[in-house]
């Protein structure tokens, strides 16, 4: 396809009766609908003034109105600036500048509705879309994302986890996760558009309206985040679920503790698991761990998509397998919006500086060791919060889990985990004891506080480790 509306304009012509979008609790929309009112949206831009290449912002909660906008700024040739809806005032007011957005769809807007306008001249290198990180390390980046990168992700996906081509629409997508980042726009709404399926999108994540929807819905692909399976998988309701009917299980967006994934095959024992590695600047889809590797290698994220180039900067010559992985390819960016030191010091001679340290093994999986930022260096060892994090997840009554360096004097650094036990008390001894049958000695936790409350996180699930280290209080070794 020249680009993603060619998508749309397909299942709207060839399957106008079927079922493209359900807002739970909300609107059932077939396919010639869905094409019939963004097109009025796109109508609705240009009669505001929104011309080719012209910025919108998207603020709407999850559901149709946020697919309709997506549609319609598309169709009228803008681009679509997707924002985060937790952002407070300050962080929108950042986005909407940076942007240089002119239309603002802000959640108590209501969508532009006019004379249906289509335009006829995408390509497949134009900027579809600004997604924006996740500002887990920062402060979030814009990501101009074209066309050509969100359809080769849908492509990457179907491969990957296997989805046969003619599935159609026997493709049933659960939506729970944010719309305006890259896991539920581009490999659950898009891909169920590249197949002519149905996304079934859940406005407010709510785990027995989700563990009811997935037989209810017939879904036959599930996405989400590690730490909303562990919340599922520990609800009572789940006893009761009938998982018989999904076939697709995916989760990624942060490291899994390879217990979790255990428990994941057998919670969807017809379902054919598998761990997406990417992040924003790829447009989803980096590495995949196919099925037939998730349960035995869960702690890799396997290997390269087809449209990715991967490569190793190793951290030192003594170790060549051991690095900053670099990535290039169709789905990869090549700049980040204004940001021209940024652009300098993550994208060298094309490749994309990932910021993640990762190893390869004999079979050329890829196992991500930690974030360049968060590798804690104890005395010269290197130790990964995330090895040492799946160790502790593995411990008795440990709910979530966080490490972190806490400086030494001595050492430089030594390790501190941050605990949750999801309500029960911790035995912190009985912890640790576990963790030391795992792990080695230098990588167990010297420092341990508890927490009363789930770990702070982003809505992509990941731990904002920045915000536990400015309030964390360590007490004694
Ligand atoms: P920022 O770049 O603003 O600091 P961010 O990196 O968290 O935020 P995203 O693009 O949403 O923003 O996340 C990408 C990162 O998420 C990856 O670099 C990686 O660290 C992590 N990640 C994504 N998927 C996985 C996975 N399957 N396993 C382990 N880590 C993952
Ligand atoms: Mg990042």
């Amino acid at each position: 396809p020249a680009s993603l509306l060619e998508l749309i304009r397909r299942n709207a012509d060839d399957d106008p009766d079927g079922e493209a979008l359900l807002e739970l609790g909300g609107e059932r929309l077939t396919h010639r609908e869905l094409w019939d009112r963004s097109a009025r949206v796109a109508g609705g831009l240009r009669a505001a003034g929104v011309e080719r290449g012209d910025r919108v912002a998207v603020r709407y909660p999850a559901g149709v109105d946020w697919v309709f906008a997506f549609w319609g700024v598309l169709m009228a040739g803008g681009i679509v600036v997707a924002v985060n809806t937790r952002s407070t005032q300050p962080e929108v007011e950042f986005i909407l500048g940076d942007s240089g957005t002119t239309v603002d769809l802000a959640a108590d807007t209501p969508l532009p509705d006019g004379d249906p306008f289509v335009v006829d001249d995408l390509a497949r290198g134009d900027v579809a879309a600004f997604f924006y990180t996740s500002g887990t390390t920062g402060s979030p980046k814009g990501v101009p994302t074209t066309h050509e990168a969100f359809l080769t992700n849908t492509a990457n996906v179907s491969r990957c986890f296997a989805i046969p081509p003619d599935i159609g629409a026997e493709l049933r997508t659960l939506i729970s996760v944010p719309l305006f980042h890259v896991t539920g726009c581009n490999s659950q709404l898009l891909v169920a558009t590249y197949y002519g399926g149905t996304s079934v999108i859940m406005p407010v994540l709510d785990q027995a309206t989700l563990l009811a929807s997935l037989s209810q819905q017939r879904i036959s692909f599930m996405v989400t985040v590690p730490a909303v399976y562990a919340l599922l998988l520990r609800n009572p309701a789940f006893e009761t679920t009938d998982t018989s009917g999904v076939r697709w299980v995916a989760y990624g967006g942060a490291p899994i503790a390879p217990v979790l994934v255990s428990a994941i095959q057998q919670a969807f024992p017809n379902a054919r698991v598998s761990n997406g590695y990417g992040m924003t600047e790829t447009a989803s889809l980096m590495t995949v761990l196919p099925h037939e590797d998730a349960v035995d290698h869960a702690d890799s994220v396997g290997y390269a998509v087809p449209s990715v180039d991967l490569a190793i900067e190793p951290l030192d010559d003594a170790d060549p397998s051991l690095g900053e992985l670099v990535a290039r390819g169709a789905n990869v960016t090549t700049e980040y919006w204004q940001r021209p030191q940024a652009t300098v010091d993550t994208i060298i001679d094309g490749w994309l500086h990932t910021g993640d340290i990762v190893r390869v093994d004999d079979a050329g999986r890829i196992h991500v060791v930690d974030r360049i930022k968060d590798i804690i260096n104890r005395g010269g060892e290197n130790v990964s919060s995330i090895e040492v994090e799946s160790a502790l997840l593995a411990a008795p009554g440990v709910a979530e889990a966080a490490v972190l360096a806490v400086p030494d004097d001595v050492m430089g650094e030594k390790v501190g985990a941050v605990l949750y036990g999801g309500g029960e008390e911790i035995d912190v001894a009985a912890v640790l004891a576990s963790v030391r049958e795992s792990i080695a000695d230098f990588k167990v936790p010297q420092y341990v506080a508890l927490l009363d409350e789930p770990l702070p996180r982003n809505p992509g699930g990941k731990i904002v480790k920045g915000r536990i280290r400015e309030s964390v209080v360590w007490g004694d070794p």
